[in-house]
């Protein structure tokens, strides 16, 4: 039998092993955290801690697969703009049909019944009329919301699943790759335990699957096989995240929950759009280990009386730059250094007067989140506070009221995407038998793709391990 090793075991790879559990391959798998029964729920929501712990945090970090245990939003829509660039590579159909096996799979395995947000006829002519006049691109999206409490039971109830379906797939958890290596036609993978490393062992495999995820791209750079890859430099989103009243945003949420909303600036025609709603939700710092950014998300059972989204910037750069995740983590700094460590907040209305936010003791919304008040123009470079101010003034015509002076604004909320690498429609790189999946492939950006690009990756190696005579035997 062929061997396997699978590099990470987040969305990506959770799907790819629920394509490979029974196949004629033998699946070695590693992943950095603790076995998904031992992974714990935020130690701030269990009210044990009440700030982020010094370290990077397993609950958020993206090193520890964070969109499928935190907030756990899935887009199930085939879309060309929305949750990576899949539609490009295997087409419409191919994408809408895995995603709706990540959907069945999801509300099967979910403790309680989860609704299909879907929007109706009458709400897309609703939002497609209210848009155009606001001077923004409505962008279709059905979605699930499964909500960070019943993230843990999913996510094991998928795994026990593949566990019992799968006697070829072998587990190492707590344990961090060190290296992976081609030597002739095969893969050297050496690998040590994470948290109390000193015991490095190697093992060599036909074909390796690579789905670390966006906290394991410099990871990825560093590795020997990087260089032979065909490559071209990845995109950057700096943005805040917007807290405000739920007041302001309840007919969208209402019929929506989210609706994907595009925006060119005037000044700099720059792409600005919004990500990652969370009606009645919390925002949350998402702690890295030498930077702390912000993020959000929500519960089924557990409600504010807020709402936050990320309003976003695009960028990609040009020759002769090309480290754009330097870029976006350098702005993160600044505003960490400012803050005194942590995220800053500002008022909207300040940051439009040009002045420090000092105090929110009156302001009319609350702050789910405790950050240090202060003036992110002074971090953030003026065309990206330009281009987030003029989203909320056209977002105000949609959502009357949001673009109040009081309305919160919490920086630094910055997504670097790895460089993205050429793949075939089955995820394998240029390097044959080397697949790379999920956010560490810069195809996706979301759960769904990125469960996506697992299946995909799953049913190609079964069909070549049935096909390809070619792919030299394990001894
Ligand atoms: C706080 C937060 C909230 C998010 N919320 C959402 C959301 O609601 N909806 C949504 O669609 N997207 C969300 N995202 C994005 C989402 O998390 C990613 O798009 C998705 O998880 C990508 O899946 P992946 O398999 O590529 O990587 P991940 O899910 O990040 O998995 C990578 C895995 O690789 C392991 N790993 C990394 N390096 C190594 C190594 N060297 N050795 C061994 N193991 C390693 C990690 O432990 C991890 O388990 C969120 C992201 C963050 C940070």
């Amino acid at each position: 039998m062929q061997k396997l090793a699978l590099v990470g075991l987040g969305a990506s790879g959770l799907f790819a092993l629920k394509e490979l559990a029974g196949a004629n391959v033998e699946v070695h798998v590693f992943d950095v955290g603790p076995s998904y029964d031992k992974r714990y729920a935020c130690p701030i929501d269990q009210g044990k801690l009440t700030v982020c712990p010094p370290k990077a945090c397993s609950y958020c970090a993206p090193g520890q697969s964070a969109g499928s245990w935190n907030d756990f939003k899935v887009i199930l829509s085939a879309s060309p703009v929305i949750g990576g660039r899949l539609f490009d590579l295997v087409g419409e159909k191919e994408l809408q049909r895995n995603l709706d096996i990540v959907r069945q799979t999801i509300l099967h395995h979910a403790p309680v019944e989860i609704p299909v947000v879907k929007p109706n006829a009458e709400d897309l002519e609703w939002i497609k009329k209210k848009a155009t006049l606001a001077g923004m691109t409505y962008h279709y999206q059905e979605l699930l919301h499964c909500g960070s409490d019943n993230a843990p039971a999913i996510n094991t109830s998928i795994l026990n699943e593949i566990v019992e379906k799968g006697p070829n797939i072998h587990f190492h958890w707590d344990t961090k790759v060190l290296s992976v290596a081609r030597r002739a036609e095969r893969f050297v993978v050496q690998y040590d335990r994470y948290r109390k490393p000193g015991e490095e062992q190697e093992d060599t495999f036909d074909m390796c699957v690579i789905s670390v995820g966006r906290g394991g791209a410099t990871w990825l750079t560093q590795q020997e096989f990087y260089k032979a890859l065909d490559i071209h430099p990845g995109q950057v989103d700096i943005g805040v995240r917007v807290e405000t009243s739920c007041h302001f945003t309840e007919e969208v949420d209402r019929r929506f929950y989210e609706p994907k909303l595009y925006y060119r600036s005037r000044h700099s025609n720059d792409v600005v759009r919004n990500f990652c709603s969370n009606p009645k939700g919390f925002v949350t710092p998402e702690n890295h280990r030498d930077y702390v950014l912000v993020n959000g998300h929500s519960k089924m059972y557990e409600k504010s009386e807020n709402n936050n989204f990320a309003v976003l910037v695009s960028k990609t750069f040009t020759r002769p730059f090309k480290d754009p995740q330097l870029y976006s983590q350098t702005i993160a700094k600044i505003a960490n250094m400012l803050a005194g460590g942590g995220p800053l907040i500002q008022r909207l209305g300040d940051l439009r007067a040009g002045r420090r936010t000092k105090s929110l003791a009156n302001n009319l919304i609350k702050p789910t989140l405790e950050a240090e008040c202060g003036d992110i123009a002074l971090a953030y470079p003026h065309r990206i506070v330009e281009s987030i101010v003029e989203y909320l003034d056209a977002l105000d015509k949609i959502c009357p009221g949001i673009a109040n002076d009081a309305t919160l604004l919490y920086a630094p909320e910055c997504k670097s995407y790895p460089d993205s690498i050429s793949v075939s429609k089955n995820m394998e790189t240029n390097v044959p038998n080397l697949f790379i999946i999920g956010d560490s492939s810069s195809w996706t950006r979301g759960v769904g793709q990125a469960a996506t690009s697992g299946l995909l990756v799953g049913a190609g190696i079964k069909q070549k391990v049935h096909d390809d005579k070619r792919v030299p035997q394990s001894v």
